[in-house]
């Protein structure tokens, strides 16, 4: 349990140097040793929680046996074990219960205990007689020594107990907090991409009709100029081939705002990540990208579409070649058997060791056009989230600083939660 700080000098240091200050005052008020002692009791007292932080990890076992030793330098000046002064002894008995567990308690109270009968070594047995209520004054007051150590140290375990089960709470509440935060940073998702593939599934249909007239009139165009003028033809040419790429974009974008119709069919999700993996491996067969597979062996099959996961696998295992280069660097792929929030599943996990995703764009990249690359049309993760979205599942970034992105995608066994919608 850490100790409270204490750099200043606190009221309570006063109150104990006036306590001290008023025993100093006491009989027998002309001896010097007695008033040295307390003196360094004081100080000691006041500095103590510095010299355990100083002392290091013994610290607490050194600053027991300090306070015996001054204790028993007082005492020694006072009378030995006639002092009145042996009530001092309470304070390494009542020290030794705060810092540390009943046996160390009892341990270091013996030893004070000790300490204080030691002084029957030193009376003169000439003149000295330990008689039957000298005896029992003796041990009643080493008794309440065991008595209040035992008590400080029964308080103390138990509020070190309740303030550890309350820190536990308030990190498991930190951590629900956070979850819920993920959880509503997802369904905000979730309805923004509902929303915009509505909207852009009708747009990309009326941009698509004009495209094909534009297209066809510039071919007819080019077979009709074909000998007349040469670059009538190759702008003939640019029209056609620019409506090309504006056509496969709406195509993507319609796959993204298209509403999936779902074929689910139980499948085993390893082979469509290793589907993924081969195409990947395919498209950059000069890369330098070490692949580590962790896969979870007996895993049950899952209902899924397999055409549109093998989809997910591709887009992000792709994102993740793109973001390490040609410079190489390690894709970790795992896949095992997983619950999220009371439902059993898959999860698979894509983790690069690319350049990662800034936190003020975690979740921007689920937007679609969102894109960092020069020739990116930046779908590919909208059309992820989607998937994963319809099969009922959960899709998760994390990318911690200095490190690459981890994409965590979770499938569901159970079927009902699978519809498509929109
Ligand atoms: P695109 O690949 O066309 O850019 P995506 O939707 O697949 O479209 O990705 C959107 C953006 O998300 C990317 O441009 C990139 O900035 C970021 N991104 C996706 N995957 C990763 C990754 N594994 N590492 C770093 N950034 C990524």
């Amino acid at each position: 349990m850490p100790e409270p700080e204490r750099h200043k000098f606190a009221w309570m240091d006063f109150v104990w140097l006036a306590f001290l200050g008023g025993l100093a005052l006491l009989h027998p008020i002309v001896e010097i040793q007695k008033q040295l002692t307390l003196l360094a009791i004081g100080v000691f007292q006041i500095l103590e929680q510095r010299f355990i932080r100083w002392a290091g990890p013994r610290g607490r076992v050194y600053s027991v046996i300090i306070k015996i030793l001054l204790a028993s330098l007082l005492v020694g000046h006072t009378g030995g074990i006639n002092s009145s002064y042996y009530l001092i002894y309470f304070l390494p008995v009542v020290s030794a219960a705060m810092f540390f567990g009943p046996w160390a308690t009892l341990f270091w109270t013996t030893v004070t205990s000790g300490a204080y009968i030691s002084f029957l070594l030193w009376v003169p047995w000439s003149a000295f007689e330990l008689s039957t209520e000298g005896a029992t004054e003796l041990a009643i007051r080493n008794l309440f020594f065991f008595l209040a150590a035992l008590l400080v140290n029964r308080f103390v375990v138990d509020s070190r107990r309740q303030s550890l089960r309350h820190q536990k709470l308030a990190e498991e509440l930190e951590e629900t907090n956070r979850q819920l935060q993920r959880a509503e940073a997802e369904a905000r998702r979730s309805e923004r991409l509902g929303a915009l593939g509505r909207m852009s599934a009708g747009l990309a249909h009326e941009i698509r009709n004009p495209l094909g007239i534009i297209k066809g009139s510039a071919e007819s165009l080019s077979k009709r100029l074909q000998a007349s003028d040469a670059i009538a033809v190759e702008l003939a040419g640019y029209i056609s081939s620019e409506v090309n790429r504006l056509n496969s974009i709406v195509s993507r974008f319609l796959d993204f705002a298209r509403p999936h119709e779902l074929e689910k069919h139980p499948a085993e999700i390893t082979p469509l990540v290793e589907r993924a993996l081969t195409a990947a491996r395919e498209r950059w067969p000069e890369s330098k990208v070490e692949v580590e597979r962790q896969y979870d062996a007996g895993l049950a099959p899952v209902p899924v579409d397999s055409g549109l996961c093998e989809q997910v696998f591709l887009n992000l295992v792709m994102n993740a070649y793109e973001a390490m280069d040609a410079q190489g660097g390690k894709l970790r792929v795992s896949i095992r058997a997983a619950n999220f929030r009371g439902r059993e599943g898959v999860e698979v996990e894509i983790e690069d060791s690319g350049s990662g995703i800034p936190e003020n764009l975690r979740e921007q990249v689920f937007n679609p056009f969102f894109t960092t690359k020069q020739s990116g049309v930046g779908l590919g993760l909208s059309i992820v989230s989607k998937i994963v979205d319809v099969h009922g599942g959960r899709l998760g970034v994390e990318s911690p600083p200095g490190k690459g992105a981890c994409f965590r995608i979770f499938l569901p066994a159970e079927e009902s939660q699978g519809k498509a919608r929109d």
